[in-house]
């Protein structure tokens, strides 16, 4: 009876694997068409600047807008791309995509932001990655000086050292660096300082605890000190509340990012984007 049990479990956990990876198959080229069919938009997020308290930035967000399913976060489809390595060409169309937006921005009196685009690991191995960044900015005549390119604490563990010669050519044509999720992936501020980067965004898990876990006020703390230190700027993600920010000012935190300032927005929404004086009290 045992034995008959742990058939069934096991063909049951059979059908489940099946499904699961039917539903990936299908996701995966349900994928390649939303490239062709321009499925994929950009949302952008604001950062703001806590000493002058106005908009310094923008990130870019991908969304997939599938016909049937709705808008999709990244998260579900983000891993399926670098697995199926859509990732590049679809890397590519991110890039493009927000030049493009920024053109547009410009082109509406809006200058100086900073534009900062997520990076997957296999686009810092890509041989060809300067020269698609340099094409699509020729492309719409704009500097490398706006571009910031965020790479998360744990692809910078793993794929550092071998993409070090390909981050510090990028530096070299005047592009920055931000380690995105910071305190997640275990490493140290020593490590990093090899690595040609400027900002260091601390993860939102432990924005999200400020008044609230006083560990994680004693992290945040520390590391903004040691990050500040060192000479880096430092971002805070995830900042939802009033608090959060009293909290990282009082820390010299130079920049902020969260919903309290505002959600991601269209490109054309960016252009009306204010800063609510409520959100950085005096
Ligand atoms: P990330 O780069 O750390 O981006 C920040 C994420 O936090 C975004 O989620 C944003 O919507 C969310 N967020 C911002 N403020 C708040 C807040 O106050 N509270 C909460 N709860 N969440 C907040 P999103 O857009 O779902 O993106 C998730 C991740 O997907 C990104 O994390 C990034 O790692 C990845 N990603 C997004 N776009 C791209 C892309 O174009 N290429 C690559 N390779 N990865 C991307
Ligand atoms: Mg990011
Ligand atoms: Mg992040
Ligand atoms: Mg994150």
């Amino acid at each position: 009876r045992a034995k008959a049990q742990g058939r069934n479990a096991f063909m049951f956990y059979q059908q489940e694997m099946n499904a699961h990876a039917f539903e990936l198959l299908t996701l995966e080229s349900e994928l390649h068409r939303a490239l062709q069919q321009q499925e994929f938009c950009l949302q952008y997020q604001p950062k703001i600047c806590l000493r002058t308290g106005k908009m310094t930035g923008v990130e870019a967000l991908l969304r997939w807008q599938h016909p049937e399913k709705g808008m999709i976060a990244p998260d579900k489809f983000v891993p399926l791309l670098e697995e199926s390595g859509l990732i590049l060409p679809v890397g590519q169309w991110v890039i493009e995509q927000a030049l493009k937006d920024y053109r547009f921005w410009q082109s509406h009196g809006l200058f100086n932001l900073n534009l900062a685009i997520n990076l997957s690991p296999a686009q810092l191995k890509d041989l060809k990655f300067i020269e698609t960044l340099q094409s699509a900015l020729a492309k719409y005549k704009l500097p490398m000086q706006c571009v910031e390119l965020e790479i998360t604490e744990h692809t910078m563990m793993i794929h550092g050292e071998n993409s070090f010669l390909l981050m510090e050519q990028l530096r070299q044509l005047g592009t920055h660096f931000s380690i995105d999720d910071f305190g997640t992936g275990y490493s140290s501020l020593a490590y990093l300082k090899k690595l040609p980067v400027e900002t260091i965004k601390i993860d939102r898990s432990f924005i999200r605890d400020i008044g609230v876990e006083v560990e994680d006020e004693i992290i945040v703390k520390t590391v903004i000190a040691m990050a500040k230190s060192l000479g880096y700027q430092v971002v805070a993600e995830g900042v939802e509340n009033l608090k959060q920010v009293d909290f990282l000012r009082a820390l010299d935190c130079d920049v902020a990012q969260g919903f309290l300032f505002s959600r991601p927005l269209s490109a054309l929404d960016i252009l009306q984007y204010q800063v609510q004086p409520e959100t950085l009290p005096h």
